[in-house]
């Protein structure tokens, strides 16, 4: 018999994709079946167990929403079918969203399910338009209230005479179609034309927008800013806070959208760096990671690695290899004794760390001249080194050695081959920044856009250091930003300082 179906109703918050639940994570991870509708960001929907089924019932180019009932009764018959389901909802699940009509059917139809609440856009949008919802000086209350209703049809049931004070903060949800309405009625019920109004689009997103105004100017605003929906309404003194505490939209690189050219496995932690400085990632890889054309002697060197005075690991992807194969191999860290150990900077170190091993050398700058001086230093003449590296790989760092009477062993870990993407040009073309993370992705980029440099300009490209940006001028690509660091971080400071200027 199949285990028991259930179902997940999980708020995936209000669309910056670091604002979903840690259980909403976990309920995403373990689903078979994931049902989302417009608000859910692709991000978030990318958080489902790559094997799981998604079922998009929210607008289509030829189709409205699939109606309410159809969506309750499609999740109660996945359950049925014995799948795990998550419900996913933009913002909070009980919070204008239908998540209580589905949990009393779940419950009448016998279907077990659990609530995570999530982040309603009704506190998070106004939140990164540095709004707080209360504030000591301003309020006591604050009341959320759908704006979907049209107040000057007659049938609404909001009390205007209530939510007409400045000192108690409205929040008004779905409220652009009926704005002057709402606006109309709560002047009639004595609201001062002078208490300020924020309208936050897209709240929490690289799109957001947010206009300020009052009672009084707010209709005129909108017209004139074509502010639109998805859009918060807040009312109330609070909303003069954010002429003091903006922050998210206020950022150097806010808003900006920035290709990510770097393989998939290793595009998670820069794209979640950019989602933190308001930036919107384009994860776009030129490039996968593979095995080397020769596996035997990436596996020798392995099985030999105790015999090297020094084993020199020049990215994290060698250090993955190279474990993955001690693995392989039913070996451990111990293989390595006494044998010292070289990463070309820190993260490389970072990954060796992660496997027990403490780095006897990184050097001041994470290039391979850098590495070969250092070692220089500390060998002498016939000390035996490994370098586990890219199949495509400079020879400065053996050459330099070998000069100098190292006895050297080159061996490819992994080899890194071209993408073709037909995908590639369209997502350069919407990016306003294009980074390269290493000479690799310049070649898989050009691979893919035969015209490259006409099709960046007016985009600023950034190079992780100089060896990327030399490549990427060799393809007739002009660099404007080169890191100092040559890491992601670095990459990042660099655009940032740029951007601020
Ligand atoms: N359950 C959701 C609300 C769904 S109703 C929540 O808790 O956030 C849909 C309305 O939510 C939209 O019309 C808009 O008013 C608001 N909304 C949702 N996401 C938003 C966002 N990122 N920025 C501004 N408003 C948003």
């Amino acid at each position: 018999m199949s285990p028991p179906g259930k179902v997940w109703l999980v708020g995936a918050g209000p669309g910056d994709p670091g604002l979903l639940t840690l259980k909403g994570a976990r309920a995403l991870a373990q689903c078979d079946t994931l049902v989302y509708d417009y608000l859910a960001s692709p991000a978030t929907v990318a958080l489902a167990a790559p094997d799981c089924e998604r079922i998009y019932v929210g607008k289509q180019a030829d189709r409205h929403t699939l109606p309410q009932d159809e969506i309750t009764a499609l999740i109660i018959r996945l359950a049925r079918e014995g799948k795990r389901v998550v419900r996913l909802k933009g913002g909070d699940v009980f919070v204008f969203a239908r998540g209580g009509e589905e949990a009393r059917a779940l419950r009448e139809a016998g279907v077990p399910f659990e609530i995570v609440p999530g982040i309603t856009s009704a506190i998070a949008a106004p939140a990164y338009a540095g709004i707080p919802v209360t504030h000591r000086e301003h309020n006591t209350s604050f009341t959320i209230a759908t704006g979907h209703e049209d107040p000057t049809k007659g049938y609404s049931s909001l009390d205007f005479a209530k939510l007409a004070n400045r000192k108690a903060t409205t929040i008004f949800l779905m409220a652009m179609g009926n704005l002057a309405g709402i606006v109309a009625k709560l002047k009639e019920h004595g609201l001062d034309g002078d208490t300020p109004v924020a309208i936050v689009h897209e709240g929490t997103k690289p799109t957001q927008e947010v206009l300020t105004a009052t009672i009084d100017t707010v209709i005129d605003e909108v017209e004139r800013t074509r502010i639109c929906a998805p859009a918060i309404v807040v009312i109330g003194d609070v909303v003069n806070e954010r002429a003091h505490i903006a922050w998210f939209d206020t950022q150097p690189l806010f808003g900006k959208r920035v290709l990510v050219t770097r393989p998939a496995h290793q595009a998670d932690d820069f794209a979640t760096r950019l989602w933190e400085a308001g930036a919107e990632p384009i994860v776009a890889p030129t490039i996968a990671i593979g095995p080397p054309d020769d596996v035997r002697a990436a596996e020798d060197a392995v099985a030999r690695a105790g015999e090297y005075d020094w084993i020199v690991f020049t990215s994290r992807n060698g250090v993955d290899a190279f474990f993955d194969r001690l693995g392989e191999q039913r070996r451990d860290a111990r293989a390595l004794g006494g044998v010292r150990i070289a990463a070309i900077g820190p993260k490389t170190a970072d990954a060796l760390a992660a496997h027990g091993i403490r780095v006897d050398l990184i050097p001041p700058h994470f290039i391979n001249e850098a590495v070969a001086s250092e070692l220089l230093a500390r060998t002498s003449p016939g000390e035996r080194i490994l370098i586990y590296r890219a199949q495509e790989a400079r020879e400065i760092l053996p050459d330099t050695l070998r000069e100098h009477g190292r006895a050297v062993d080159v061996v490819a870990a992994y080899a890194t081959r071209t993408i073709d993407d037909p995908e590639l040009r369209a997502a350069a073309e919407r990016a306003d920044i294009v980074t390269f993370t290493s000479s690799s992705t310049v070649a898989g980029f050009v691979h893919n856009v035969a015209d490259a440099n006409a099709l960046l300009s007016g985009k600023l490209v950034a190079a992780i250091g100089p060896i990327t940006a030399q490549t990427a001028r060799e393809a007739g690509i002009r660099v404007d930003v080169v890191a100092e660091e040559f890491t992601v971080e670095g990459l990042l400071r660099a655009l940032t300082e740029t951007a601020s200027v």
